[in-house]
């Protein structure tokens, strides 16, 4: 009995030394770790391109990069990758910037995981910069997450609202949770604060005439054995003619179209009014309209001057898309969608009385405008 009391003694003890090892061991990797503010500075936007074209999302990280850098009152600087692009730099040192990286190299001459992760993640861990802008797009989706790890910080993807603590300056990350249904605030304990931004949602910065900084043009050692990847072909996608990102005016249908007369409706009502034609992923997943006219988390977010919303119920997921849209109008026989909580204006009523009603009245009022 006493041996067995005498065990269990020495279990605990055995039990609390190795907490306590753990607790230091701990601390030591916390200590190694710890991260002093005032070492890093300075707003950093890693700027996309292909083949020398800018992503236009680029503009809108140095929009918002600049509102930040003012209020941090530190610098913006805009990195970018690449190579024979110094004509692209230099247009990029009009968008208010106060200076330019330019990390050139000839195996950067197209994108790869491989290769841009290596230079960006480098060039971070010697500059230190204590805000990191990425665009949310494909390119960003992939880059930001593998630069956050191989630096050892975190990144809040898909953001869309920054703001800068008043009291401690630390970076508030917010972005949609829950498939849209809550907003999220997120604040990085670990510098440099990365997020992925997006695109279409952040103001975008306007072209000053006088450029304000210099370029620092940077060669760094990149080998081919870096890369793992090897870019064979590239094929365009086809978008058919859809560019909803830049459509200022959407006439949308979802499973309310019941089918390629619902689609040839809305497609006649897009034809008055100048508009493009978008879609809701039912209307996708039944066959109706192509991936390309999707609205949504999954497919494409717009920021229209009008969006018309036809037989779409008002989904989250859809929502997501299309709740920057200026104006709003949803027709749907259900008085209870939730698109009619977040629209301007709602028609209760069948889309197939209501869009020749619609255009009939557009043709009548055309016929005044002189
Ligand atoms: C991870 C994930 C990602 C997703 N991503 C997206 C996305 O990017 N985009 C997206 O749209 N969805 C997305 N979805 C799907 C989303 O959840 C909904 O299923 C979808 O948006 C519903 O499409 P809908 O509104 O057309 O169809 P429904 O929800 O079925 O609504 C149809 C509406 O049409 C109305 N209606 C029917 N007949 C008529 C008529 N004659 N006249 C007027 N109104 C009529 C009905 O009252 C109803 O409100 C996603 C889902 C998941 C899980």
């Amino acid at each position: 009995m006493a041996g067995k009391v005498q065990t269990k003694k020495t279990q605990s003890k055995s039990v609390k030394e190795k907490a306590a090892s753990k607790a230091a061991q701990a601390k030591k990797v916390q200590a190694k770790n710890a991260q002093n503010k005032k070492d890093y500075n300075d707003v950093w936007v890693i700027a996309e391109q292909i083949e020398g074209v800018v992503n236009e999302v680029t503009v809108e990280l140095l929009g918002e990069g600049r509102k930040l850098a003012d209020k941090l009152k530190k610098k913006l600087i805009v990195v970018i990758a690449g190579s024979e692009i110094s004509d692209v730099v230099e247009r990029l040192m009009h968008y208010g910037v106060d200076s330019a990286i330019y990390i050139d190299h000839p195996l950067l001459k197209e994108y790869t995981t491989d290769g841009y992760a290596k230079v960006f993640s480098e060039l971070i861990l010697e500059r230190k910069p204590e805000i990191i802008l990425v665009g949310g797009t494909s390119i960003g989706k992939d880059l930001g997450p593998r630069i956050a790890a191989k630096i050892d910080t975190g990144i809040t993807a898909d953001c869309t609202k920054l703001e800068i603590n008043g009291r401690n300056k630390k970076l508030m990350q917010t972005k949609p949770a829950f498939g849209g249904r809550y907003m999220a605030t997120i604040v990085s304990n670990k510098y440099p604060q990365m997020v992925t931004i997006r695109p279409r949602l952040m103001d975008r910065a306007e072209y000053e005439k006088k450029k304000r900084g210099e370029i620092e043009t940077i060669k760094p050692k990149l080998f081919k054995k870096d890369i793992r990847t090897n870019l064979k072909e590239k094929i365009e996608r086809e978008n058919k003619g859809v560019n909803l990102i830049e459509a200022k005016v959407i006439v949308s249908g979802g499973r309310g179209m019941k089918g390629q007369e619902g689609v040839e409706l809305i497609q006649q009502l897009a034809d008055k009014i100048g508009g493009v034609i978008g879609c809701s992923r039912a209307a996708v997943d039944l066959g109706w309209l192509d991936y390309a006219h999707q609205v949504g988390q999954t497919g494409t977010i717009v920021k229209p001057e009008l969006y018309i919303a036809c037989g779409i119920s008002g989904s989250s997921q859809h929502i997501a898309g299309m709740s920057q849209a200026r104006h709003v109008i949803a027709i749907n026989k259900d008085r209870y969608a939730p698109i009619f909580s977040l629209c301007d204006y709602g028609i209760i009523g069948d889309m197939f009385e209501v869009i020749p009603a619609m255009i009939e009245c557009i043709d009548k009022y055309k016929k005044f405008e002189f």
